[in-house]
């Protein structure tokens, strides 16, 4: 089989990938290993809500129509609207069809899939940057007494036991968990290491309508000092929920919830956690009280101080805990939840792309060792909104750009060496 272009993926970022291909009449097609938005439907616990407002949620030529745009989007919500989008597209998926190998073949390249093989010119990889949940090698040291659980395998605090849960990791996923959990009875130890504070809503706005009206989102990857740090900063600690409640140390510790330090070690059946929480407290408050500053500078800068809620404060972090260890089976832990981010699988790509940590290099999502690839969805790829739903408009337009530009300059190369 032959087309100019594959698209491995058919989550947002591969569908609209898929539409600016179409605008360009660019000949493709989205290989899906599942269904159409397959991640949320197959990978997210269900309770799970998008922590960006439903006003937000758009891709190249669609957008949020419902009556709750302040709202948040359940994973029905979620799934719906990206299955309506590949519908209004008329993308070209073919689900079920999982991509096992990607070679280079000649000029192009060689896509082996479960359905058989594909040659193409191109390809975009839009297969996701939280295809696995990370779990940290301390893991092994866990008691065989002490479940383990992902937030790809979580399904609810009712799956779980009902001794108590040690939660590992403090960005948007372990804070979430941490209070469903707290709040279904069983007590809760979160350890928490280097994290993002931000309160759901600032002045009396959503704290992504700053962001948003502020330009924080569409920084530039070739505007930051440091990209690779960039690239790897934490999800903030925020949640969506029709209350729009702020959900960091603070509200959690004012719960019930234990705060510890980092996770740095099982032995003995003993977890041990770091005791530089204090330090890391302070420097999430310090970053948030400067990125308020910004924001404040913004509005007054354009004269909206009028408008909103006057500038605040919240109070730092207190850190209540000073526990550098917890004996699992004293404590009655039944349960270790990992929430310490995600990565992408790679285990079919065998084209020299990758760098010694195992991630793509890119340039802004144009592959670099190989002409005619191009990455989606990745963690400030192109914009720092790059990793959320909003965020493919801008980059799939400029990625299309890209890869048509490439295929113009090609047909001329093959007709000027036929005419030669
Ligand atoms: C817990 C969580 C919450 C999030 N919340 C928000 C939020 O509130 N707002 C927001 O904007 N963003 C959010 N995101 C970030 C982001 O929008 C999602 O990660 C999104 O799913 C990424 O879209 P994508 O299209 O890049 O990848 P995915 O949605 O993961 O799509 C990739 C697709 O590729 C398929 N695939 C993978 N490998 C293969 C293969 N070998 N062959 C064929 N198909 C393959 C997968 O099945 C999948 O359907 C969240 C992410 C997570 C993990």
């Amino acid at each position: 089989m032959r087309t100019t272009t594959v698209i491995i993926g058919a989550g947002h970022a591969g569908l609209a990938m898929s539409r600016r291909l179409t605008e360009r009449s660019i000949d493709h097609v989205v290989l899906e290993r599942g269904e159409v938005a397959n991640s949320w439907r197959r990978e997210r616990w269900p309770s799970l809500r998008l922590l960006t407002p439903n006003w937000q949620t758009r891709l190249p030529g669609a957008a949020y129509e419902g009556d709750d745009p302040d709202g948040f989007a359940t994973m029905p919500e979620v799934i719906r609207f990206l299955q309506g989008f590949a519908d209004l597209v008329a993308a070209p998926v073919r689900t079920q069809t999982a991509v096992t190998g990607l070679r280079t073949e000649g000029p192009g390249y060689e896509v082996a899939t479960t359905q058989g093989v594909w040659r193409c010119d191109s390809v975009v990889l839009a297969s996701g940057a939280c295809n696995r949940p990370v779990i940290p090698d301390v893991a092994t040291a866990v008691p065989p007494s002490v479940a383990m659980v992902t937030p790809m395998s979580y399904r609810g605090p009712e799956t779980l036991d009902d001794r108590g849960v040690l939660v590992v990791g403090a960005s948007a996923t372990g804070v979430q968990l941490a209070d469903e959990i707290h709040r279904s009875g069983r007590p809760v130890t979160l350890a928490a290491g280097e994290h993002v504070r931000l309160p759901r809503r600032y002045r009396g706005r959503d704290i992504f309508w700053w962001m948003e009206r502020a330009g924080v989102l569409d920084q530039r990857h070739d505007e930051v000092d440091d990209l690779v740090r960039a690239r790897r900063v934490p999800s903030p600690q925020l949640v969506g929920s029709p209350q729009r409640v702020t959900l960091d140390l603070n509200t959690l510790g004012a719960r019930g919830v234990r705060i510890v330090g980092r996770l740095a070690g099982i032995a003995g059946g003993v977890a041990q956690f770091s005791g530089s929480l204090p330090n890391i407290c302070k420097l999430a408050d310090l970053k948030l009280n400067r990125l308020l500053d910004t924001f404040d500078a913004w509005a007054g800068a354009g004269g909206l101080d009028g408008e909103i809620d006057p500038p605040q404060r919240f109070a730092p972090t207190a850190v209540p805990s000073s526990d550098l260890t917890l004996d699992l089976r004293r404590a009655d832990i039944g349960t270790v939840v990992w929430a310490c981010g995600y990565r992408p699988d790679y285990s079919w790509l065998h084209v020299p792309v990758l760098d010694r940590k195992g991630r793509i290099v890119h340039d802004g999502g144009v592959v670099r060792d190989a002409p005619g690839v191009y990455l989606l969805g990745m963690p400030f790829l192109r914009r720092r909104r790059s990793s959320f739903i909003s965020g493919a408009d801008d980059d799939t337009r400029d990625l299309a750009d890209h890869l048509q530009r490439r295929l113009a300059g090609r047909r001329i190369g093959t007709r000027l060496s036929a005419s030669t």
